[in-house]
């Protein structure tokens, strides 16, 4: 049975899909079967995969709204050997359209355990607010990881989203847990990042990775040729940093 994470923090532009799409790679490169689940209407971590999000029919709107098969939408990526269900902009209406809907919590677990034992990991690039979407997420997921930007307000917010997870334990998902925190955009020459690393190990203790996602100009590049870190520069910092993060989480996931 595959572990099921979704990538979540509220605030835009921490690194949910940075780390979805390098966390997701450096997994599948030290042997892992990895799906990648893209459930932001913006649909960054589709076309980070090289998939231009414009022309797809299949998509997890239309898993989770027309309660298309799971199947149909996955694209395996035979190059980068990780699968990815991608997201369209369609989605953006889905919060909504989610409403009325029977069990609407529950629409991405029910897809999500159709396919569960097929993967050791399925990761859910969430987008940057805490709406359906994201509860849909936290409902399928069997733990979170947060991305943590070192910058101001890094903790801004933070236990907005604690509450949010509380609340899906309670009545959705009991058994939801936090997997980890990773710190990200990390720069070792501010004293701004290494306060916020401090405030963050104070807050979330062992939770808290040891490895630091740096600020690396190349890992802001790879999005744009449509490539995973460690495809586009194996030798740049910011790929050395998602293969070390892969190896602790499959360490502490222990699958
Ligand atoms: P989110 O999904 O939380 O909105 P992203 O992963 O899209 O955040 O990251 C926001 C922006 O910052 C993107 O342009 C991304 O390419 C860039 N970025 C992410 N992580 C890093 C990093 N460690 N160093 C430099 N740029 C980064
Ligand atoms: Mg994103």
């Amino acid at each position: 049975m595959g572990k099921v994470i979704a990538i979540a923090n509220q605030k835009g532009g921490v690194g949910k899909t940075t780390t979805t799409i390098n966390l997701g790679y450096s997994l599948a490169t030290q042997g892992k079967k990895v799906l990648c689940i893209d459930i932001d209407p913006q649909s960054n971590m589709t076309s980070g995969f090289g998939i231009n999000p414009a022309s797809l029919k299949h998509t997890t709107y239309t898993v989770l709204i027309e309660d298309e098969d799971i199947r149909n939408a996955i694209i395996p990526l035979k190059d980068l050997k990780v699968s990815i269900v991608p997201s369209s902009i369609q989605l953006a209406g889905a919060e909504i359209e989610l409403v009325p809907m029977l069990s609407r919590e529950y629409k991405l677990k029910n897809a999500v355990n159709q396919i569960k034992d097929e993967f050791d990991y399925i990761l859910i690039d969430c987008p940057p607010s805490l709406g359906l979407l994201t509860i849909n997420a936290l409902t399928a997921a069997d733990s979170v990881i947060v991305p943590i930007q070192c910058e101001y307000y890094a903790l801004e917010g933070l236990t907005q989203l604690m509450n949010t997870i509380n609340l899906v334990k309670k009545s959705l998902n009991p058994e939801l847990e936090i997997e980890g925190v990773v710190l990200t955009m990390f720069n070792a020459r501010t004293n701004l990042s290494i306060q916020v690393v401090d405030e963050v190990k104070k807050f979330f203790k062992d939770k808290v990775y040891g490895t630091i996602i740096p600020r690396n100009i190349r890992l802001g590049e790879a999005p744009s040729f449509g490539k995973p870190i460690s495809i586009y520069d194996p030798s740049s910092k910011g790929a050395e940093a998602y293969d070390e993060l892969a190896v602790e989480v499959i360490e502490r996931a222990g699958i």
